[in-house]
């Protein structure tokens, strides 16, 4: 398989070259040259596998230049780092199927892709005798996750840079208690935002960035998508009523998870509808409603990996929608950047309306639904999966309702704890984490400093 940019102006590349390349050298995002499909029966073998099994069947269609024997390895590790067996259990509580998809490290859906993407780079780099060294901003489940996905490997350096003390207390422990020698952790004093331009400061000087082999993980990585196509196969499986095609509820912020589902769909996989679901960060939401894809200010919301008002891969669903159309997509990306926005006419956005609803859950609703839906099932889930589930109950459909709960709810506590007026439980993952040593590095609010400190730890 190679793979070709939603840009149309680079040649093709191999899985591998396409895994450490991120983005594409035309600015665009990669993308798989044709899409692999199952017949019926096939589905049908695949639901009977277990979750590495059924990760490898799909994955090795993409994966093409990789060893088959060399990629079951690197996908068995990844996800035997996940605290249960079944990797992705699948309960029923309330009338919906809440697919938990936080199983892995550090508690969020993010580790599904970053423990594979850990062990293919390594992989990589390993045969080619290559370095990388990761520098990424976070506001707190993508750097976990990917500080996770990478410690202690060989020919891996990672630096993430968080702000000081605007991290919650379990993220900030997640990050901080890992001391293997090939992870830094910077805390910043300044936002999130700076973070984010210093970032993007030392990735625009180019001769930097060669001379000390950096590179990014974030979710534009087409292995991310990748992995995450795996388990909507996995929970139509475990949601099957009578050959029912099922509805995905995805809480969504960069178009990432619910961009894999969309995927999937284009494999043959039968899916009624998606629902993505917001906060109050809303312009995905408008998007599907009106066809406004402009950004507005962000707003700090309880689900604060939603807070994102340009939506990354967003790119790559525009790609498929227009037919794989590269230089509409081009002229499209270029009306966002000079009007910071994109209207788009209602015929195609009742072509969107075919395949997906949306809906925005305020702060309060967050709050009310984590309350009642405790008080209803018992079950206790996250603010993230909140805005889902609100989404989720308002359905009125004869269709097994999947939502995707993606984070664990003793990630978020003081949220649960205001609404629901319950502690979640820690798991032992999070437990363990108490007291242990801690490596962080305060460092100031200047790009220069951040290179410097690079420099002398690489
Ligand atoms: C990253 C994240 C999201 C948003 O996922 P996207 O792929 O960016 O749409 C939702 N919930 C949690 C807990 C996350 O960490």
């Amino acid at each position: 398989m190679r793979y070709v940019s939603t840009r149309g102006k680079v040649p093709a590349v191999s899985f591998k070259d396409a895994v450490m390349m991120g983005l594409a050298d035309d600015g665009g995002l990669l993308v798989p040259e044709s899409v692999p499909s199952f017949t019926t029966e096939e589905l049908t073998k695949l639901s009977a596998l277990d979750y590495p099994s059924l990760a490898y069947e799909i994955i090795s269609r993409f994966a093409t230049d990789i060893e088959p024997a060399e990629l079951k390895k690197i996908i068995e590790k990844s996800y035997a780092a996940f605290d249960t067996e079944e990797v992705i259990p699948v309960v029923k509580k309330g009338g919906l199927y809440i697919a938990e998809i936080f199983h892995g490290p550090t508690f969020a859906f993010k580790d599904i892709a970053l423990q594979f993407l850990g062990n293919l780079f390594e992989h990589i780099l390993e045969e080619r005798g290559e370095r990388l060294n990761i520098v990424g901003a976070t506001s707190g489940d993508t750097g976990s996750a990917a500080i996770y996905g990478v410690r202690g490997r060989k020919n891996i350096r990672i630096f993430i840079l968080h702000p000081k003390g605007r991290v919650s207390p379990v993220q900030e422990m997640q990050m901080t208690s890992v001391t293997d020698e090939n992870v830094f952790n910077l805390a910043v004093h300044g936002t999130f935002d700076d973070c984010q331009n210093i970032v993007k400061e030392i990735f625009g000087d180019l001769k930097f960035k060669h001379d000390y082999s950096l590179g990014a993980v974030n979710s534009i990585n087409w292995a991310r998508v990748l992995a995450q196509v795996v388990y909507y196969f996995w929970c139509s499986f475990r949601a099957a009523e009578n050959g029912k095609r099922p509805v995905f509820v995805v809480p969504t912020g960069n178009f990432g998870n619910i961009f894999a589902g969309y995927y999937a769909k284009q494999m043959g996989l039968p899916v009624e509808r998606f629902i993505l679901a917001t906060n109050e960060n809303n312009i995905l939401s408008r998007f599907i409603n009106e066809g406004d894809y402009t950004s507005k200010e962000v707003v700090a919301t309880y689900s604060p990996s939603m807070d994102i008002q340009i939506a990354s891969n967003f790119e790559r669903y525009l790609y498929f929608f227009y037919n794989k159309d590269a230089s509409k997509v081009e002229q499209l990306m270029k009306t966002l950047k000079a009007e910071k926005g994109i209207t788009f006419p209602p015929s195609d956005i009742a072509k969107v309306q075919e395949e997906f609803g949306t809906y925005s859950a305020s702060n309060d609703e967050t709050e009310e639904v984590i309350a009642s839906f405790y008080k209803n099932t018992g079950y206790i889930i996250d603010p993230h999966t909140a805005c889902g589930v609100a989404a989720g109950l308002k359905l009125d459909t004869d269709s097994p309702v999947i939502c995707l709960s993606t984070a664990h709810p003793a990630k978020f506590p003081d949220v649960v704890v205001k609404s629901a007026g319950i502690e979640p439980e820690k798991p032992a993952g999070i437990l363990k984490l108490e007291g242990l040593p801690r490596k962080v590095e305060d460092i100031s609010n200047d790009t220069e400093a951040v290179k410097e400190f690079i420099k002398r730890n690489v």
